[in-house]
């Protein structure tokens, strides 16, 4: 079967973003680098640069080359099993330099430039320095330079995390307006009951059960492959997720041969920058609404308004973002607050008695939300 699609796609494809996983730059078994999975990546992007397409790489690998390095000096530390965050970000920082030099020699050999850019979901939470780091990657692609992007795992605690490079690779796409996002992976596609499904236009929650969670030196695993798939959708991002150990896998999905799973939408899709940015900002927070405030938003096409709101949960101020959801848990959407949580939880204890003119009515502008 051919992917026929993929043709008119790549004349309007400018710009790429390509993830390769820690699983296909380090052998979990041998703890030894796939040397033959990057010169395939890199003759891909040679490929692709040759076609006039500018290249943007999210490369994991920093916590197993920390591994490595740490295993070949005392063989008889627990280092990768020890389940410590404390412990993989020491790694990550022993790694990247390593990581980053080995990119360097190989990346040189074949006469392609690359440089470093790493990045914590926190950057991504301000809008000024998430606008900051596109300009600067592109400034890069402009010099003929390829950034290797990856999450700067050292100083990234739980709780400002991107959690994994899936997700960090599908915001970057996003950011930079690119059209496609590969994802190289270490398995043959998605798959269901060992069939491979080669496309796919939505996303649904039954498929989401067949998608298995992260293995080896890996965060990510097919389930947040398919969630990456979700928002990329949502905003206007083809996803490609191919097997990173099959040779030349690259030139062949764009040769239309029928290889991983392809995520599409028929119609492009366009998403504004800002809803773009609302779409892969982490949430600070929850407000839950009621049935008529919920039909509100997804017929109407309304705002959400303060008397709609029943219930809120998290911390966040005036500005972030935050998920909205029914009374029965459900996500319908996501927006910038117009309020704190402080005070939206006052307002909810205490309507009855207070001066209602205090406070906002909107709670999240229409042009400031986004629906799932
Ligand atoms: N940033 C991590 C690393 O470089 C990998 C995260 C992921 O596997 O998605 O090791």
């Amino acid at each position: 079967m051919s992917r026929k699609i993929i043709e008119n796609r790549f004349k309007e494809i400018k710009r790429i973003v390509i993830k390769i996983g820690s699983n296909l730059i380090v052998d979990p078994q041998t703890n030894q680098i796939c040397e033959e999975n990057i010169q395939n990546l890199i003759n891909g992007i040679l490929f692709l640069k040759k076609k006039q397409k500018e290249v943007i790489l999210v490369s994991s690998g920093a916590v197993a080359f920390g591994n490595k390095k740490i295993k070949a000096i005392n063989q008889n530390i627990n280092s990768f099993f020890s389940n410590s965050i404390i412990r993989k970000q020491a790694l990550a920082s022993i790694g990247q330099i390593e990581l980053m030099n080995y990119y360097n020699q190989v990346f040189q050999k074949n006469h392609l430039k690359i440089s470093q850019v790493l990045i914590t979901a926190k950057d991504f939470g301000e809008r000024e320095t998430y606008l900051n780091i596109g300009h600067t990657i592109q400034e890069l692609v402009k010099l003929d330079f390829i950034p290797v992007i990856n999450e700067n795992d050292t100083v990234s605690t739980d709780e400002i995390k991107f959690g994994d490079n899936d997700f960090l690779s599908a915001a970057v796409a996003a950011l930079l307006n690119s059209q496609l996002l590969i994802l190289l992976t270490s398995v043959e596609g998605f798959m269901i009951e060992g069939k491979r499904i080669s496309n796919l236009e939505s996303i649904s929650p039954d498929l989401m059960e067949h998608a298995k969670g992260p293995t080896g030196f890996g965060s990510g695993g097919m389930n947040s492959k398919l969630r990456v798939g979700k928002l990329c959708l949502q905003a206007g991002v083809d996803v490609a997720i191919l097997p990173g150990k099959l040779k030349n896998v690259i030139q062949d999905f764009f040769g239309c041969e029928d290889v991983g799973t392809f995520i599409f939408s028929k119609e492009k899709k366009f998403l504004k920058a800002r809803k773009k940015w609302i779409l892969f900002s982490r949430s600070r927070g929850s407000v839950f609404i009621d049935e008529g405030a919920e039909k509100a938003l997804l017929n109407n096409g309304s705002s959400l308004l303060i008397n709609g709101i029943k219930k809120v949960e998290g911390k966040f101020l005036s500005g972030d973002v935050v998920e909205i959801k029914n009374l029965q848990n459900t996500i319908l959407g996501r927006g910038i607050v117009n309020i704190s949580d402080k005070n939206l939880k006052k307002y909810l204890l205490e309507k009855n008695k207070i001066d209602k003119s205090s406070y906002p009515t909107e709670i999240i502008h229409r042009d400031n939300l986004i629906l799932e």
